[in-house]
């Protein structure tokens, strides 16, 4: 598994809610062309994380869920999986074929059109399209849900955030 975490731009503080950045939109362009579009397309989920302030790392963690709660869902979610693909060789939604993906990602005609939206309007590439479909058809499993919904496929066009063109 890949993690990788990047800065939005060269001062840091692009997208931050209490600091101005201090780029002109070229420099972040600049800066975020840095990583290739092909390397972005490879990686399935890009999440912005705002920056912690003093008071939250202070804190006790109050209201979060605790990582027992985090790893039985996934757990379980694993399961169904592992059900999913029984004798196959495939043992997660990441690692399905074009066939399994065709197979087990089927979209009503809400989603489709959803997703259809966010191919046209973010110009997203076919890798991003089937990825898309692998993490909403992930975040079914965690809610225990047979189909995709349409909220699966908003949330993982979600998680395609850097594929967006910033400045248009
Ligand atoms: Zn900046």
């Amino acid at each position: 598994m890949l993690i990788a975490a990047m800065n939005p731009c060269k001062c840091g503080y692009h997208g931050d809610p209490k600091r101005d950045c201090r780029c002109s939109p070229r420099e972040v362009e600049n800066y975020r062309n840095r990583i290739s579009g092909p390397l972005l397309d490879r990686i399935d989920i890009h999440v912005e994380v705002p920056a912690v302030t003093f008071q939250e790392l202070q804190g006790r963690g109050d209201g979060g869920e605790s990582s027992a709660i985090i790893r039985a869902r996934v757990e379980a979610a694993r399961d169904i999986q592992g059900q999913r693909f029984g004798a196959a060789t495939t043992t997660t939604n990441a690692s399905m074929s074009s066939r399994q993906l065709k197979a087990c990602c089927q979209l009503d005609e809400t989603s489709r059109g959803y997703l259809e939206q966010a191919m046209n309007e973010l110009h997203l590439s076919a890798r991003a399209h089937d990825r898309i479909l692998k993490v909403a058809r992930t975040l079914a499993d965690l809610a225990a849900s047979e189909h995709i919904r349409a909220d699966d496929i908003l949330e993982a066009v979600q998680f395609r955030s850097l594929d967006r063109k910033l400045f248009s």
